[in-house]
């Protein structure tokens, strides 16, 4: 919106909740369709105090935005650039349509802090690793330019009486409820709407500096929770990059590469849109995983018998939140433990997350699935018991989640089939029947997927290597 005033006398503020996304959802009570209204309330609210309102519409973008421009006689659309592939080619549809008829639309950088060919290495390529990626990241803020914040001067917003002749009256939010296109309001587990965003940073503060020791715990308040605050734009990536910059310690720079790893996987999408339908790496494009449905539902369900899955599953379907370290597990488990291809798992979350964001998603599940850029070596395979006993030593994350496994004592809560009969009839599990057995033995499929992924390499050099020159 700065961008917008800053170079135009008035600017009509416009939303379109476009169906093209929107027909996709599988669940009516998704939670992003209510972190997103409630946000836009917020803005509407801000933009009325200033005699102004939000335009809203609901359809197809690429007919929207040019008719509406037309509306309003608009000589200019300005949008954030988007890096999704789909982003990319509805905003050029946009583009045409819009120059046509003597308009054209401008991106503006804005939810990345550096985007596309701003990192490149010495002789001018994208990067593929993350460490390189990350120095060079840094060399590159060399001016703080990239984190100044500028604020929409809402003087320059249309007045209600000049948006209502040009879109109607009926173009609002309060027209466009959740229940009219088809969803039904939930309860967040996190606040939406900037001043929530800025909030949650300012508490955030207390732990950035211990951010190191506690990151990993997921039975702590140890990271920042602000993933659907960026994804969504309540809160600016450059605010966050100075924040962690000004409070210079360890742990804010800690926290800084996780904010590279952000900008990290939007380059990498970027570059290489085709990630989203095949893996990073070419080995593993041939790759036929074995794994069964059953064993796939299981995952999801929170019902695989490996306590620090199910609970993590079970938070998850109940929040659409996870912790970063539960992601890396489970994500591990359903694709090494498993033999689950990790493009089930991947569309699982983008269908569940609040902080849903295709590339930070494709990145991580293809770095635990050992296909992707710079990704977890496809022989080292995380081993859930002792990820859980590393993380969750005293079991209090397993206990929330996986009430039915609460009477236990000691390790025997991170593998409950370890447990003697007595331990287990004292803590009122009945094996198969209270809690399930483990649905795979892990040592056994831990071998199973080096051996799978070590014949994928193999048969990929080897098809490279008889290929036709
Ligand atoms: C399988 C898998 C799927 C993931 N899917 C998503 C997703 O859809 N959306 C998403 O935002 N993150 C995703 N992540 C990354 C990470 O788990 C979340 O960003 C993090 O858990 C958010 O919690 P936080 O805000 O408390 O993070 P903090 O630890 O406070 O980190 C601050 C910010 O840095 C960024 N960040 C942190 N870790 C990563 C990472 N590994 N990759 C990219 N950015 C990172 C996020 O924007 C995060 O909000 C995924 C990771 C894995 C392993």
């Amino acid at each position: 919106m700065w961008f917008a005033t800053e170079n135009f006398a008035e600017v009509a503020p416009v939303f379109v909740f476009d169906t093209n996304i929107l027909k996709e959802l599988q669940d009516k009570d998704d939670r992003r369709l209510s972190f997103i209204y409630k946000s836009l309330e917020e803005v509407d609210a801000r933009l009325r105090e200033a005699g102004s309102r939000l335009t809203v519409v609901y359809g197809d973008p690429m007919e929207w935005i040019p008719r509406l421009a037309a509306k309003f006689g608009a000589e200019e659309v300005i949008t954030a650039r988007d890096y999704e592939p789909y982003a990319v080619k509805r905003d050029a549809s946009v583009h045409a349509r819009l120059q046509k008829e003597g308009r054209s639309l401008t991106t503006v950088k804005d939810s990345v802090v550096l985007e596309q060919g701003e990192v490149l290495s010495k002789t001018g390529t994208a990067f593929r690793v993350y460490s390189p990626y990350a120095r060079a990241w840094r060399n590159a803020l060399v001016t703080k330019r990239d984190l100044i914040e500028y604020e929409p001067d809402f003087a320059k917003m249309a007045s209600v009486q000049t948006l209502d002749a040009a879109f109607g009256s009926s173009a609002t939010l309060a027209e466009w409820t959740l229940e009219k296109m088809g969803f039904t309001e939930t309860d967040l587990w996190i606040a939406p709407g900037e001043f929530a965003g800025k909030a949650r940073l300012e508490q955030f503060r207390r732990a950035i500096d211990a951010y190191e020791e506690r990151r990993n715990i997921p039975d702590v308040d140890g990271t920042s929770i602000l993933s659907p605050h960026f994804r969504f734009g309540t809160i600016s990536i450059r605010s966050a990059v100075r924040f962690a910059l000004e409070r210079g310690s360890d742990g804010a720079d800690k926290w800084l590469a996780e904010l590279i790893w952000r900008d990290f996987y939007q380059d990498i999408l970027a570059n290489n849109p085709h990630v989203v339908a095949q893996s990073f790496d070419p080995a593993y494009r041939e790759l036929d995983y074995p794994g069964r449905e059953d064993h796939y539902l299981a995952w999801e369900q929170g019902q695989t018998g490996y306590p620090i899955i199910d609970a993590a599953m079970r938070m998850f379907n109940a929040t659409g939140w996870m912790h970063n370290r539960l992601r890396m597990v489970v994500a591990s488990f359903l694709t090494k433990d498993l033999l689950v291809d990790y493009r089930k798992g991947e569309a699982y979350f983008a269908r569940k997350l609040l902080d849903f964001d295709l590339a930070s998603n494709n990145g991580g599940w293809q770095w635990a699935a050992s296909t992707g850029c710079d990704p977890q070596p496809y022989f080292r395979i995380f081993n859930p018991m002792s990820q859980s006993e590393k993380f969750d030593g005293e079991g209090n994350f397993i206990r929330k989640w996986c009430p039915e496994l609460a009477g236990l004592t000691g390790k025997s809560i991170h593998a409950p089939w370890t447990a003697t009969p007595m331990e287990l009839r004292a803590a009122g599990i009945d094996l198969g029947e209270t809690y399930p057995h483990p649905i795979v033995q892990h040592d056994v499929m831990r071998q199973k997927a080096i051996d799978l992924l070590a014949i994928a390499r193999k048969e990929a050099k080897a098809s490279k290597e008889t290929a036709p020159t």
